[in-house]
């Protein structure tokens, strides 16, 4: 080959080599925004922007995978498949609350009819897709193929990417619920959208940030008596409480926390709100749509 052709095609190798990114691809609790019968100020033109918690991943096949199928699945996939260039791409669920899973049915017969989607679940969540009505449906004419996971096992996708399902406690109604740890090339990211409480975790959630680069976190609800109903009945960490428990982390650690799946109560999902910025004064960030971070 020719020294310049040589060095055209080393050249172009910058460009086409496309590094995996995780993207944020919505930051709400299942519920979305504007929510079901509130009329208050948070629901507002001017303060509903957003979709329900999901992140997404290009791998550097431009393979995309999405974390849960949320009721905004439509918007979500068309943003990261455009984003990819790529059309094919997997599902990894995190359990059977309507924010998580509901999307998969824009993949049925009365919409895209789609084609074998791997959807990667926990075995009750996937007997829960496998064994129900409209859910049996998309199994059954192979719209999609449930791919079983093994808590704590990690699942090799590819020689640079593998994902790993942590059990964490939560009202577990229809399905387990797990949370990911993702990693990457060179980074990994930890993802929990929902968990009841911190303490009530197995595992040390201040030991599993210093293990990792970047971790979504559950931010529901800012703080006790944010919502009228019984809070115990829906338990999440309060951001207040989590910011409490991660203050001793060096802010270096601090950093790394993305805080996501945020309840249309929250008042931190105002910018410039000071429950919103008394937080990022301490060096915690709020997942906001459109944000990537490479692995
Ligand atoms: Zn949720
Ligand atoms: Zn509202
Ligand atoms: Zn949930």
């Amino acid at each position: 080959m020719k020294k310049p052709l040589l060095i055209a095609l080393f050249l172009l190798s910058f460009f086409v080599s496309h590094a995996q990114k995780l993207v944020v691809l919505g930051t709400l609790q299942d519920g979305g925004s504007p929510h079901m019968l509130c009329e208050k100020e948070c629901c507002s033109v001017e303060i509903a922007n957003d979709y329900v918690s999901c992140l997404g991943l290009i791998d550097e096949n431009d393979h995309s995978y999405f974390f849960d199928a949320t009721p905004d699945f439509v918007n979500q996939s068309r943003y990261l498949l455009n984003l990819s260039g790529n059309d094919t791409f997997s599902i990894f669920l995190t359990h059977a609350h309507m924010g998580h899973y509901s999307g998969l049915i824009h993949l049925g017969r009365e919409a895209s009819s789609a084609n074998g989607v791997p959807v990667y679940a926990m075995p009750r969540m996937g007997a829960f897709l496998s064994e129900n009505g409209p859910w049996d449906q998309l199994v059954n004419l192979e719209n999609i193929e449930i791919k079983g996971l093994v808590n704590g096992q990690e699942m090799k996708l590819t020689n640079s990417l593998s994902v790993t399902p942590l059990l964490v406690p939560h009202r577990d109604e229809y399905s387990e619920t797990v949370g990911y740890q993702i990693k990457g090339a060179e980074k990994t990211a930890l993802f929990i959208p929902d968990i009841d409480k911190w303490d009530l975790w197995d595992r040390d959630i201040v030991t599993e940030i210093q293990k990792v680069a970047y971790v979504f976190l559950d931010a529901t609800f800012m703080k006790e008596g944010e919502v009228a109903r019984p809070m115990s009945e829906v338990p999440h960490p309060f951001i207040e409480e989590s910011v409490a428990l991660f203050g001793s982390l060096p802010l270096e650690q601090r950093n790394k926390i993305y805080f996501i799946h945020l309840n249309h109560s929250n008042p931190a999902r105002v910018k410039n709100s000071a429950d919103r910025v008394s937080v990022e004064a301490l060096g915690f960030h709020f997942a906001e749509f459109g944000q990537t971070f490479e692995l």
